[in-house]
């Protein structure tokens, strides 16, 4: 498996980036009945590689543009064969002291390259999903707890009402994340944006005029298609003012300020409440890491603790039992992978791929906005170029060519919708990515695109 693995990841740049297999097929080879007997380990994976490898997506290729994906850096990809070959439940401090150690130290390391507070908690989870919905639990916690009302004891079925505000171009996962809270979709407010994505933060100001309720609102770093940011330190300020808890979606966005160059776009960052972000897009850290960050570690433990929330421990207390800050009991040890990612990085290689990232992500757009059909959607300051197709059936065009495209072989990318029209996007994420691959990738996406 070493063997293969290795070969796998040197030929990454030249595989097919798309699968080419279908499901009927996959099925053919991989599905049958489970034998009664068992098969040789070295047999199961042999078969297993044939059967599946045209099935795969080369999604840490340097060419994959696809949804907001990102790659996995050498020593991050290692560090994650430490934690299977070492196969930690890394729940409980007694469980794994290196892998309690591993995440403590990474979450210091976070918390200073984006410029948290220090004293903020850190749960390492399986992406932003169960970060929103970690952070979101805190949230809830929170500020029910400010009216009087303990939600971990006792429920939501005749609590005060909660209310929740984020911008209509909020990723669908918050949505989720109110659903698995049970406070519901209902419970969402929707607050006008730009033409960007961006909260109106006056907007906001006006729905949260009144008396106070418990209230959450969600801000957004880098929203999926444009990469625009909301502006924190407004929505902070406003927010605040109303006795709210702002949450703060950086997915990817929030790396933005690991760098000098790109940090004026999360101005105010550190005044939020929560932040939620993932460690397997802009950090290329193989799946699935995520990282839910609480400003307030009494509400986060209340809301995830094991122990009952009454109980609660002074967070200075050593040592850190993970399961004390995540949704999960027994867990992967994940912090591994982001340790070693961050260290091979350094504090000037984080920055130097994300501002790299975002250098590619310009040259795309300069290369695309050749080709007079093709119209630039969004301001290209990070790593997002949102486009679509001009002239006769542009629409149409537009619709189909992110399938064109990843069947020309050389480019993988996702189509959207924006402002209610087809819209491609392409989102540049990985560490492989090369000025050569963003001229080769623009050349098929221009050519794909000619009528
Ligand atoms: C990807 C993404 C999410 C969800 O993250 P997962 O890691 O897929 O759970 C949430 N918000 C934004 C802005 C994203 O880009």
């Amino acid at each position: 498996m070493a063997t293969y693995a290795g070969r796998f990841l040197e030929s990454m740049d030249e595989r097919p980036v798309d699968a080419s297999t279908d499901r009927d097929e996959l099925r053919r080879r991989l599905g049958g009945t489970l034998a009664e007997q068992p098969t040789e380990p070295g047999v199961v994976l042999r078969e297993l590689i044939a059967a599946a490898e045209d099935g795969i997506v080369a999604s840490g290729a340097g060419r994959f543009f696809g949804f907001v994906v990102g790659g996995s850096l050498p020593a991050a990809v290692g560090a994650d064969w430490l934690a299977t070959t070492w196969d930690q439940n890394a729940g409980l401090f007694i469980l794994s002291p290196a892998a309690s150690v591993v995440e403590e130290v990474a979450a210091e390391w976070i918390k200073q390259l984006l410029g948290l507070p220090t004293e903020a908690s850190v749960g390492f989870v399986t992406g932003c999903q169960m970060a929103h919905f970690t952070c979101l639990a805190a949230a809830r916690y929170h500020v029910l707890a400010q009216v009087g009302w303990d939600v971990e004891q006792r429920g939501l079925a005749s609590s005060p009402q909660v209310r929740v505000l984020a911008g209509r171009q909020r990723h669908v996962t918050i949505d989720r994340a109110l659903r698995f809270l049970g406070l519901g979709t209902d419970s969402l407010e929707l607050i006008d944006v730009d033409g960007q994505g961006r909260m109106l933060p006056r907007r906001l100001s006006d729905a949260l005029q009144g008396t106070p309720v418990p209230t959450i609102v969600c801000a957004q770093a880098g929203e999926v298609n444009t990469g625009a940011f909301d502006p924190i330190a407004e929505i902070c300020q406003v927010a605040h003012g109303a006795g709210a808890w702002v949450h703060v979606d950086g997915a990817f966005g929030i790396w933005a300020a690991a760098s000098a160059r790109l940090r004026h776009l999360v101005v105010g960052l550190e005044q939020a409440d929560s932040w939620a972000t993932d460690c397997h897009k802009w950090l290329n850290v193989p799946y699935d890491s995520g990282l839910a960050i609480c400003a307030h570690p009494e509400s986060h433990r209340a809301a995830m603790t094991a122990h009952a929330a009454y109980l609660i421990r002074a967070e200075s207390e050593q040592p850190r039992d993970e399961v004390d800050w995540v949704p999960e009991f027994s867990r992967r040890a994940r912090g591994f992978a982001v340790y070693a990612g961050l260290r091979s990085l350094g504090r000037a290689g984080l920055a130097a791929m994300v501002e790299g990232c975002s250098d590619h992500a310009s040259r795309m757009a300069a290369r695309l906005a050749e080709d007079p059909e093709i119209e630039i959607l969004n301001d290209v300051h990070l790593n997002q170029v949102l486009f679509r197709v001009r002239g006769a059936d542009g629409d149409g065009r537009t619709q189909t060519l992110a399938q064109r495209v990843r069947d020309g072989g050389v480019c993988w990318l996702s189509g959207t919708s924006w402002e209610g029209r087809p819209a491609v996007r392409v989102s540049v994420t990985s560490w492989r990515t090369t000025a050569a691959d963003v001229d080769h990738s623009a050349a098929s996406i221009l050519a794909a695109a000619r009528p």
